[in-house]
């Protein structure tokens, strides 16, 4: 399939200026391109009216290679709806953070329940899973098995009582992790093989019960066109903060993603990849994009175009390190940057007298950006630029705030002192010395 679209590209690539039909042709494949990955119709439609009102625009007109232009608009627009951004778990300023869990039955709820309490326990968290789906008898058993391999604490139901009451033991499960003084609470629910009203009611009533802070569908990549309905019938019914996308490791490809995230409007914030509890993965628009496009070569064209755009950046950035005082929004402006480069090692190696710290970072983790991602965020502007605001109430507030702890905190802010400490010492043109890792 993408093949003819590749080819359609490859052939807009050799030509200077585009004509109307050129920009047609193109929005021909990219629909069929779309279709062929499984996202409706509508969203298509939208899609492809934008793609191509911006392609007859002047910004490819002006462009000095307007084939490229094109693409980047197609990749662009996809990241668009896709959430641009990731999006993050959002936690409660007062523990414990309710995470209600919704979703037809066989997408993957109670799985993700266990792979996303391991990988909080992971970061320090202390989650607590609460068997609310009574609906089939062997699934409370299973998020049983689930929260023994994760390790994770469960709340379920006294077995043999008949049949219970969800919504109960959801608030049961809550006010235990409040008594217990979990962090998080990881409420699995049941579902049905298609829309059900009763199960729906079930659901809504349950977030009525325990006001969760996020409630995450859950909903199979595989499903097609399916969808735009389910993730309907779930916005109206229960209402839901987030997306959750699981069996990407399948050979769907990924047009859920795109139909979910523009009908709802809602983030879809995790990737669940394969059956065991590790298969879990913050979701990235930008790799979504170009697996529904399957893009391929496509996009080294447009990383060739970005490279001009970041070095650039990374110039500024050496000029105000040398110049100015380094301040913790400059840290964050940094990090977001190398996300961006996808590389530190690149970033550093542009910095005068950093080449060397290279080797240090091989295996740094894109994870510790998050976190310490959170952390900044949760300060004021007035204490990212100066730290010596940061007094024991402060960084009390900031852990709270980023759902890390008061070790995090400190931990950054020295990270943080020491490596602006050293700037200064780059900047001036001596030679820095990095506690703990000697003369570089
Ligand atoms: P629930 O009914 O929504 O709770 O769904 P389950 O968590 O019980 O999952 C249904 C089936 O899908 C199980 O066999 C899981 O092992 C499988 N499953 C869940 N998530 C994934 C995934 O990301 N990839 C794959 N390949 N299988 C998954
Ligand atoms: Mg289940």
């Amino acid at each position: 399939l993408s093949d003819r679209l590749t080819e359609t590209f490859r052939n807009l690539r050799k030509k200077g200026q585009l004509t109307p039909a050129d920009v047609d042709g193109t929005v021909r494949e990219i629909r069929r391109a779309l279709l062929d990955a499984d996202v409706a119709l509508p969203v298509v439609k939208d899609f492809t009216a934008k793609v191509r009102e911006r392609a007859l625009g002047d910004e490819v007109n002006r462009a000095l290679n307007p084939a490229q232009q094109v693409v980047q608009i197609v990749n662009e627009e996809l990241i668009a709806i896709l959430g641009g951004q990731q999006r993050r778990l959002q936690f409660a300023k007062n523990p414990p953070t309710v995470i209600m869990l919704a979703g037809l039955q066989g997408s993957g709820k109670t799985t993700f329940a266990g792979k996303l309490a391991k990988q909080l326990e992971k970061d320090g968290h202390t989650p607590l899973l609460v068997a609310a789906d009574l609906q089939r008898p062997n699934a409370v058993n299973q998020l049983q098995v689930v929260a023994s391999q994760a390790g994770a604490a469960i709340y379920a139901p006294e077995p043999g009582n008949g049949v219970g009451d969800p919504v109960k033991v959801a608030k049961d499960g809550v006010e235990t992790a409040r008594r217990q003084q979990h962090d998080i609470v990881i409420i699995d629910t049941a579902g049905r093989l298609g829309v059900d009203a009763e199960l729906m009611k079930q659901a809504a009533d349950i977030r009525k019960a325990v006001d969760p802070d996020e409630v995450l569908f859950v909903i199979d990549a595989m499903i097609g066109q399916d969808a735009v309905n389910t993730a309907k019938a779930f916005q109206e019914g229960v209402d839901f903060t987030g997306v959750v996308l699981s069996k990407l490791d399948g050979d769907a490809r990924g047009g859920a993603a795109l139909s979910v995230a523009s009908i709802t409007g809602r983030p879809i914030i995790f990737a669940s990849t394969g059956e065991g509890l590790d298969d879990l993965e913050p979701f990235h628009p930008d790799r979504m994009a170009s697996r529904i496009l399957d893009l391929g070569d496509i996009l080294t064209l447009i990383e060739q175009a970005q490279q001009a755009f970041d070095e650039e950046e990374a110039m500024k950035m050496a000029e105000k390190l040398a110049t100015e005082q380094f301040t913790l929004e400059d840290f964050l402006s940094q990090m977001q940057q190398m996300r961006k480069m996808g590389s530190m090692k690149k970033m550093l190696g542009m910095l005068p007298g950093m080449g060397q710290m290279k080797q240090q970072l091989d295996d740094f983790d894109e994870r510790e950006i998050d976190r310490t991602e959170a952390i900044i965020r949760s300060m004021t502007p007035a204490e990212r630029r100066n730290t010596k605001l940061l007094n024991g109430s402060r960084r009390l507030r900031i852990a709270r705030g980023s759902g890390m702890t008061v070790t995090d905190v400190n931990q950054l802010v020295q990270r943080f002192d020491q490596a602006a400490k050293m700037m200064k010492t780059v900047a001036r043109g001596g030679t820095p010395n990095i506690p703990g890792m000697g003369p570089i």
